[in-house]
């Protein structure tokens, strides 16, 4: 079982996958395509590119301790926590996760300041989050926020088990 499930990697989702990297955590990337050239306001994250599992994701369930994410060609992967960075295509009607996510009246999900969902474990960041700020460059803080909000939490769970 993964630690993280990331879904998306444009700006939001390769940093989540780069401070992943960085904490050590067995980190899956589930992603459509990857943005430009795999290079974000010069930082080049192809050292994480092949990690990057190109499908389409199209479910997302709440297990009893893990997530499962069932992809277009069939596979399902289980993570302990997910980060859901897939832009704009949410706000443009697109419904895999509106049967977990709490959604606002621009249909994204709704996080707080830690890029928590409703759902502990689950994760928005980027475009596809509520936050008022929107570009790269709040996308690539957000991914980063996510992970560190994630790994300190697994840490916890961790210690007590
Ligand atoms: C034409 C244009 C120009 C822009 N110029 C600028 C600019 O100059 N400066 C700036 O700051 N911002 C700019 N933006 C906005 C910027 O591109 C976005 O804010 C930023 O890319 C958001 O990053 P993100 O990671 O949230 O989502 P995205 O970059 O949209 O990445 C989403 C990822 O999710 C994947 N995905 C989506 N759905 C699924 C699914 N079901 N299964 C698997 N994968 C999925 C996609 O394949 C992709 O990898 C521009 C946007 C556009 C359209």
């Amino acid at each position: 079982m993964y630690d993280v499930i990331i879904i998306g990697a444009g700006p939001a989702g390769l940093s989540a996958a780069w401070h992943a990297k960085q904490k050590m955590l067995l980190t899956l990337i589930l992603a459509k395509d990857v943005f430009l050239g795999h290079t974000v306001y010069g930082m080049d994250f192809s050292e994480i590119i092949p990690e990057v599992e190109k499908c389409d994701v199209i479910a997302l369930e709440k297990n009893i301790v893990s997530f499962s994410v069932e992809v277009k060609a069939g596979q399902q992967y289980f993570g302990r926590s997910v980060i859901i960075a897939t832009g704009c295509t949410e706000t443009e009607g697109n419904t895999v996760f509106d049967r977990l996510t709490l959604k606002d009246a621009y249909n994204k999900i709704m996080v707080d300041a830690n890029m928590q969902s409703n759902i502990p474990g689950l994760y928005a960041a980027g475009d596809v989050s509520v936050t008022l700020a929107k570009g790269i460059a709040s996308a690539i803080l957000e991914g980063g926020k996510a992970v560190l909000t994630l790994d300190k939490i697994l840490k916890k769970t961790d210690n007590k088990a």
